[in-house]
């Protein structure tokens, strides 16, 4: 390699940084994820911030919307405020429970067709939707 065709000093310290900053960001990453595969039920961005303190909560927080961006946790909006939890990656839709607050991931849509329908009367470009059916599971349900 010429000299001229080498980085700079400079480009490659900046490099070098870049390259840091994303290890520890795929590190950060790996520490959240394995906290979130650990529980067994949804989660409160406080909740998982509190757990792993030793990571910085604006951290967390900014890796949990990352995750929930790429699909691979959902976010649910409950009564309470918002909840997380491992998702199965597809698009799929909740049964939020008022009770207990269980949170139940729906395999495929079953509504595509109607809004597709909203989006084409109303001349709206459709990039997403989300459909959340609250009520009781069935164990509260029985115990009412
Ligand atoms: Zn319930
Ligand atoms: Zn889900
Ligand atoms: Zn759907």
């Amino acid at each position: 390699m010429s000299q001229k065709n080498r980085p700079s000093h400079r480009a490659q310290r900046l490099i070098e940084q870049e390259e840091q900053h994303f290890s520890r960001a795929t590190r950060t990453r790996r520490t959240v994820l394995e906290a979130i595969a650990g529980k067994e039920d949804h989660f409160t961005a406080e909740e998982l911030a509190k757990e792993l303190s030793g990571v910085g909560r604006a951290t967390v927080y900014r890796t949990l919307a990352h995750l929930v961006d790429e699909g691979t946790v959902c976010r649910v909006p409950v009564e309470s405020g918002t909840v997380y939890r491992l998702g199965p990656q597809t698009h799929h839709h909740h049964l939020i429970c008022q009770v207990c607050g269980q949170v139940q991931d729906i395999a495929g849509c079953g509504v595509d067709e109607f809004v597709a329908d909203i989006g084409a009367k109303w001349g709206f470009q459709v990039t997403g939707h989300r459909l959340e059916i609250y009520g009781r599971c069935r164990r509260c349900a029985d115990a009412a």
